[in-house]
């Protein structure tokens, strides 16, 4: 059966947000709403400026991917702009797949033709004329959206042959992915859209020298792209003010847990995690916050003055990742939860290489034995999971094994998880 609708968490001053401000608001069948609520002003803007001055404009932003990495978008387009192998490609990973994560699909649902102008604007500027949807399989409602909405902006010249009357040619094809989390790594995802089993390839070579095909290509998360339109609507100076120095602009947080409103806040960078909380109304009794997801880490409710930047969060000693705010109450067994966690890595990881195939399962062997106290030693089975941990991490090839061990790690160094 379908989930209900994603929406975003009503916010005070909706008008005020940027990335959320038409979800809930504007009819996302229509095209004709999108337009009247600012859509399309942000293409017209990059025509203005040209491939290379959109470029210039999202350096210039500060804008780094919203995907989990952090990367500067601005720095990604260019090098895949200035490669003289052709054709280049565009792919949008919309395989939100991280336990935690659902504001892409929040996004897509409640505002598609945002990402599809955003698109249009990415392939413009970086020389693609085909771009790529690679959607989480588990979102139909969304492909509807999408779907509608990209026959709909065919329809009326904002994709095709002659975008906007201003002779580029551009499309959009979506591909569905069919629940294997490891397909949201990039190369994994462009191995799946191939036709090829979704396991990841070495890197470098990064995509954007030889990526989908073996083309140059730009890979962006949904929420990355979308920042792209207030970027170029209202101008990289007065973005870039938005946050701090290093981590500018507004995210989107995925509150769930202890809370009593979840679902997803846009905040600007900077905010503190307890301020993020407040808005999201904590419960009694808050023990623990899991950020970045099953591949984050933990902080503690005496750590809530940790400033959600990219910058902070690693000071603090664990990562914001996609976004993930997950809390946790004194009633959640923490050893299971980590348990469950394990579980997780071992069935997602693809099997390609040894530390990851074999770490993930040592891993989960020996936080079932510390959960059933069936082994004979806990503290020789921590001794193990950090040695399989360091390991996976060193090791691994993709970013699956390499933090397969992070949550259980924090759990152990700052929650004192099997105390
Ligand atoms: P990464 O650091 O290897 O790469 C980030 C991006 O930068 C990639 O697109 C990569 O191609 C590019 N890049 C890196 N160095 C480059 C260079 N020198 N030149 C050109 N491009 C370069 O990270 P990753 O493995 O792609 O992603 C890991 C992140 O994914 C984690 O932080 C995790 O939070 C996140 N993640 C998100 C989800 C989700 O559902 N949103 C799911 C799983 C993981
Ligand atoms: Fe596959 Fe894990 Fe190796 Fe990544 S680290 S390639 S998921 S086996």
């Amino acid at each position: 059966e379908e989930p209900p609708a994603a929406t975003a968490v009503p916010q005070a001053g909706q008008d005020g947000l940027m990335l959320l401000r038409r979800v809930g608001v504007v009819d996302p069948s229509s095209l004709d709403d999108y337009r009247a609520h600012g859509g399309y002003t942000a293409l017209r803007r990059a025509f203005e400026l040209g491939p290379a001055g959109v470029i210039r404009e999202v350096t210039d932003s500060g804008l780094v991917g919203r995907g989990g990495a952090a990367f500067p978008t601005g720095r990604k387009w260019q090098a895949t702009a200035s490669q003289p192998d052709r054709p280049h490609h565009l792919v949008c990973n919309a395989d939100e797949s991280e336990p935690g994560t659902f504001k892409d699909r929040v996004l897509m649902e409640g505002d598609p033709y945002a990402l599809v102008e955003a698109m249009t604007i990415a392939g413009y500027a970086t020389g693609a004329h085909q771009g790529y949807l690679y959607l989480r399989g588990e979102y139909p409602r969304a492909l509807r959206r999408l779907e509608h909405a990209l026959a709909q902006a065919r329809a009326r010249g904002l994709l095709g042959d002659d975008v906007l009357g201003q002779g580029y040619a551009f499309d959009i094809e979506i591909r569905r992915g069919a629940g294997a989390y490891i397909c949201g790594e990039e190369t994994a995802l462009f191995n799946s859209i191939e036709g090829y089993r979704g396991e990841p390839r070495s890197k470098p070579p990064f995509p954007v020298e030889k990526g989908l095909f073996g083309k140059p290509t730009v890979e962006n998360n949904v929420e990355t792209l979308v920042n792209v339109l207030p970027i170029l609507t209202m101008g990289a100076p007065a973005y870039a003010a938005i946050g701090t120095e290093r981590s500018t602009g507004p995210k989107l947080f995925c509150v769930s847990g202890s809370v009593e409103r979840p679902g997803v806040y846009e905040v600007p960078f900077g905010a503190t995690l307890g301020e993020l909380l407040g808005l999201a109304g904590v419960r009694e009794g808050l023990r623990a916050v899991l950020l970045g997801g099953a591949a984050g880490g933990f902080v503690r409710a005496d750590e809530l003055d940790v400033p959600l930047t990219f910058e902070g969060t690693r000071e603090a000693g664990t990562t914001l990742g996609s976004g993930v705010v997950m809390a946790f109450d004194d009633s959640v067994p923490l050893p299971r939860l980590l348990l469950r966690i394990a579980e997780f890595f071992r069935d997602e990881s693809c099997g390609q290489c040894v530390p990851c195939r074999v770490g993930t399962v040592r891993q989960e062997e020996a936080l079932h034995r510390i959960v059933e106290r069936t082994g004979a030693d806990a503290a020789g089975d921590i001794a193990l999971l950090r040695e399989v941990g360091r390991a996976m991490r060193d090791a691994s090839i993709c970013g699956l094994g390499q933090t397969a061990w992070n949550a259980v790690e924090s759990a152990i160094d700052r929650l004192g998880a099997y105390e």
